[in-house]
């Protein structure tokens, strides 16, 4: 285990416990998020260490990472997958009509190959070898295995990490390499949970974005920005994700009662939508658009 002495975001030393809950996927331990006193970040700590974390990661629930279609569930997710690649290739486009795109941690490549239909000059990282293999296999494209971004080169115009900046464990490197790796009118495209949306509150330490121990950090709608400004980038977009919320409503339930309640989740996953709505809140989960300080 790692001990984070300093916050990732204002290097504070103070913290507070703000939540203890547990690895409900592979290890069944337990593990602690805390709360920056100083900037409100949330953050696991301790944390397994840059070694340890791989074990953490074995899993059958990691569904993004195959294709199987053996059940209803199953079926449903390859669809609503199929809408959100549709939807973030939507969302791409409205910077640039094509270019030279980057998405790190692509898993299994399925929207770097709408992009490549579409004629954008792509490349991916990942470092998980089965959907890497799946990803240059089935789609014939560029990945590369390591994660390290200092070793990378060129300029890119988009940027995407889908639910990754959550795991990587150098957060500030992180952030400067998209930078560097950014041309001048770049945009990087962050997706990450929101630990202020309804289904956060409803579900508690059973909440499954969580994710304990391999989600890292915690963001809010704030702590992401800061962290972003930190590095001298601005917001320029924000967007809920409406999927993610019915999604994460059945993990969560699954965790607290053993069973996904696939009507209870839909209700709830709705009511977290009309939050994202009509609130502050936000939606379960949130991709935000930074480009370099003008
Ligand atoms: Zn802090």
């Amino acid at each position: 285990m790692k001990f984070i002495k300093y916050c990732p975001i204002c290097n504070s030393e103070s913290f507070e416990t703000y939540m203890k809950s547990k690895d409900f996927s592979v290890s069944k331990e337990d593990f602690c998020i805390v709360r920056c006193l100083e900037c409100n970040f949330h953050f696991t700590n301790p944390r397994p260490s840059n070694k340890e974390l791989g074990k953490y990661y074995i899993s059958d629930h990691y569904i993004s990472h195959n294709n199987t279609r053996n059940n209803l569930f199953e079926k449903a997710y390859q669809l609503v997958r199929k809408i959100s690649i549709r939807t973030k290739y939507n969302l791409v486009s409205k910077f640039f009509n094509r270019g030279r795109i980057l998405d790190i941690g692509c898993g299994t490549g399925d929207f770097l190959q709408k992009c490549n239909e579409k004629k954008w000059s792509t490349k991916g990282i990942e470092p998980s070898e089965i959907a890497r293999i799946q990803a240059i296999k089935n789609h014939n494209l560029e990945v590369d295995e390591d994660t390290d971004l200092k070793k990378l080169n060129g300029e890119f115009d988009i940027i995407t990490m889908w639910h990754v900046l959550e795991h990587v464990t150098e957060l500030n490197t992180t952030v400067a390499e998209l930078k560097r790796l950014l041309s001048n009118e770049g945009k990087t495209i962050i997706a990450v949970p929101n630990l202020e949306s309804f289904d956060s509150s409803y579900y508690k330490n059973y909440w499954a974005a969580y994710d304990l121990p391999i989600h890292l950090y915690h963001f809010s709608k704030t702590s992401i920005i800061k962290l972003f400004e930190n590095h001298g980038f601005s917001l320029i977009k924000m967007k809920g994700m409406k999927f993610d919320s019915f999604y994460v409503s059945m993990l969560s339930e699954e965790h607290r009662t053993g069973n996904k309640n696939f009507f209870k989740s839909l209700i709830i996953g709705s009511i977290s939508n009309l939050f994202g709505i009509f609130t502050k809140r936000g939606f379960s989960s949130t991709i935000y658009v930074f480009e370099k300080k003008k």
